[in-house]
């Protein structure tokens, strides 16, 4: 599913006509292809915060090279700013100060990152500065282009050395879609971090459930996770039983096929589970419907199996697991709700509702979780699947090039993004929705 405006618009033609009409160029991503160094560059450190220290020592366990001391010749591939010591908003300056003089020295599909300290965590003139940080961020993704991202992390008091994994998956390819998102770390649950044994397979030795893995977003989902290192198993319907199970045939993996609207679904999936594989570590809610019509149409067919399937399910495998002791210790539970639970969308009630709900499902048990159990979920925006294929031209045109990155993201970044949540390194990554939507123009 090739993206032809991007082709023609990288074309001498294309682009002279992209420059003088001001049309959208939509730069081609860099994407993680496995053994590859995580940064092909270096990542160029400021500020004076609680993290500024150990900074260097932090990207050096990924192998990022990283300088305080930039030079007027090299490109540089990330930025990564310290803003926890900022504690009022004369000092915001800082910020023009360190990205100023560098932003015309970055190389292709750059990463910028600034550290914070969650807002909520501090009072008065720190906390006004602190929050500022969030228009900073925001602003810069939407102008950086050439397949740039801008992020803005959060690291609670004593979660410093927890902030690796995510260093790892916002300064390397493996975030290309993800821009203009605000994370947290240590705010909600551990702020530790469990030892990553090998770097290049987190999942090592762990199980990895993921719902709707026979085709689309599901499918890469399985294949990232089983990359690194876990053993899947797949669940879908058992129309979807040939894909499926030659998936996971392929994969080493595991499959159950069943519809999870069924009563006894979490039941089976939790005996499952418990019987062949002695719990899991990783479960992913994917699987997902869309029934649309606008509010005045919508049957009670529609809006029922929507809501079954994207929320309820999740919502009732999630408890099971969790009450049958299923979830080992330091796992992770994710959701994957939808820019259209946070925008909205004409003809979605049902399926904005439902995926509203699977974001309210994150904030429910992030609080309630122990054993280092974390839950988080992503919120996709315009994904290049055979679903949007279908779409009619001119509205996956408006759809894929409304974003700063001017193009549709692809079902591996939702799978990186959920990869990145379910390391044993991001067991301080908990309570967050991350939009993997090339930073849509759409809702917050
Ligand atoms: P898809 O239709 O290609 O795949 C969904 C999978 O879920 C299918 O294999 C299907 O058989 C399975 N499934 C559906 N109902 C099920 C049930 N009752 N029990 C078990 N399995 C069931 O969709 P996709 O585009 O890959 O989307 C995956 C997820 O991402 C969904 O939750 C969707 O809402 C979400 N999402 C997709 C996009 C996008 O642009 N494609 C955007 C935002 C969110």
């Amino acid at each position: 599913m090739s993206d032809k405006y991007q082709s023609f618009s990288q074309s001498p033609i294309g682009k002279l006509l992209v420059k003088n009409l001001g049309l959208p160029a939509p730069m081609p991503l860099e994407r993680y292809t496995p053994g590859a160094p995580l940064v092909d560059g270096t990542v160029v450190t400021g500020g004076t915060g609680r993290l500024a220290e150990s900074l260097a020592g932090l990207l050096d366990t990924l192998g990022i090279a990283s300088t305080e001391t930039p030079d007027d010749t090299t490109s540089y591939k990330g930025l990564v700013f310290d803003a926890t010591g900022l504690t009022s908003a004369d000092q915001l300056v800082a910020l023009r100060d360190f990205f100023t003089p560098l932003m015309r020295r970055l190389a292709t599909c750059p990463r910028v990152v600034v550290l914070g300290t969650p807002p909520e965590q501090v009072s008065g003139a720190e906390r006004v500065a602190q929050r500022a940080l969030e228009g900073f961020t925001r602003s810069l993704g939407k102008e950086i282009g050439r397949g740039g991202t801008v992020q803005l992390v959060y690291v609670a008091e004593g979660a410093e050395a927890a902030t690796t994994s995510t260093l790892g998956f916002l300064l390397s390819p493996k975030s290309a879609y993800v821009s203009g998102q605000v994370v947290r770390i240590g705010a909600t649950g551990t702020t530790e971090a469990a030892p990553v044994a090998d770097q290049l397979r987190p999942l090592d030795g762990r199980v990895a459930l993921v719902t709707g893995a026979s085709r689309g977003i599901g499918e890469q989902i399985a294949r990232v996770l089983h990359r690194d290192g876990a053993t899947v198993v797949g669940v879908d319907v058992p129309q979807a039983a040939s894909e499926l199970q030659s998936l996971m045939k392929e994969l080493d993996g595991d499959w159950l096929t069943l519809d999870i609207t069924g009563k006894d679904a979490p039941q089976r999936i939790a005996h499952h589970l418990a019987e062949k594989h002695g719990g899991v570590d990783v479960v992913v809610h994917n699987a997902g419907i869309t029934r649309d019509k606008k509010l005045a149409n919508m049957g009670e067919d529609r809006w029922d199996s929507v809501v079954a399937v994207n929320l309820t399910a999740p919502e009732r495998i999630s408890r099971e697991l969790l009450d049958q002791g299923v979830v080992n210790a330091g796992g992770s539970i994710i959701g994957v709700a939808s820019i259209a639970g946070i925008a909205g969308n004409v003809g979605q009630t049902n399926y904005a509702t439902s995926k509203a709900g699977v974001i309210g499902l994150v904030d429910s048990l992030k609080d309630e979780l122990s054993d280092g159990i974390t839950v988080n979920a992503v919120a996709p925006g315009f994904i290049v699947t055979q679903m949007t294929a279908a779409v009619p031209f001119a509205t996956r045109e408006v759809g894929q090039r409304l974003n700063a990155m001017a193009q549709g993201g692809l079902p591996v970044d939702v799978a990186e993004t959920i990869a990145w949540y379910a390391s044993p390194g991001s067991t301080a990554v908990n309570g967050n929705v991350v939009r993997v939507c090339g930073q849509m123009m759409l809702g917050a």
